[in-house]
């Protein structure tokens, strides 16, 4: 007996998964930032550990679940690919970037890089192999989400992609 609800439960929330795709609703989920106290190393993760976890170095990590829109997340960081795009195929990025990015090139795949590795753990997040993003009109100021531009390249970085909003700054009174 509780087999068969537990069944029912899975496939209603399957359905309301295929829904909220279909509907362009925000998909939730959470981005955990980790910081090493001792190696001082930032990074992002998909997966969520209750428990806590070591850095390689043995030390307990500082952890910091962030709550995230995937699809607006997932939808920025398409439109920040389609930027650097735009100037890897511009036949001057160099000269478009001036003196800020020294091997602009190399700098702009780097970049694109990053943005593909993101969309990836996006897609990981929501637990699916797509995710429609949010329709040309939708901006992230009318979400109502702070979102920080980097120039040049144009790059738009959301609140849960800047570590130093959501982990304790580095301790000046020790
Ligand atoms: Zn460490």
């Amino acid at each position: 007996m509780s087999d068969s609800s537990t069944k029912v439960i899975n496939l209603a929330e399957r359905r309301a998964q295929r829904e909220r795709q279909a509907a362009n609703v925000p998909i939730p989920g959470w981005l955990v930032w980790l910081h090493c106290p001792k190696c001082e190393t930032t990074e992002y993760t998909e997966v969520l550990m209750s428990e806590g976890r070591d850095h390689k170095c043995g030390t307990l990590v500082e952890e910091k679940e962030v709550p995230i829109d995937v699809r607006a997340e997932y939808t920025i960081s398409l439109r920040n690919l389609e930027t650097l795009d735009n100037l890897l195929e511009s036949q001057t990025p160099s000269r478009l970037l001036g003196r800020f990015l020294k091997t602009s090139r190399d700098s702009l795949e780097q970049l694109r890089a990053a943005e593909e590795e993101y969309q990836r753990r996006m897609l990981i997040i929501a637990g699916t192999d797509e995710v429609t993003p949010y329709p040309e009109e939708w901006t992230p100021e009318t979400a109502g989400m702070e979102v920080e531009v980097i120039q040049p390249p144009g790059l738009m970085l959301t609140e849960a992609r800047q570590p130093q909003f959501h982990l304790s700054p580095p301790d000046q009174t020790a």
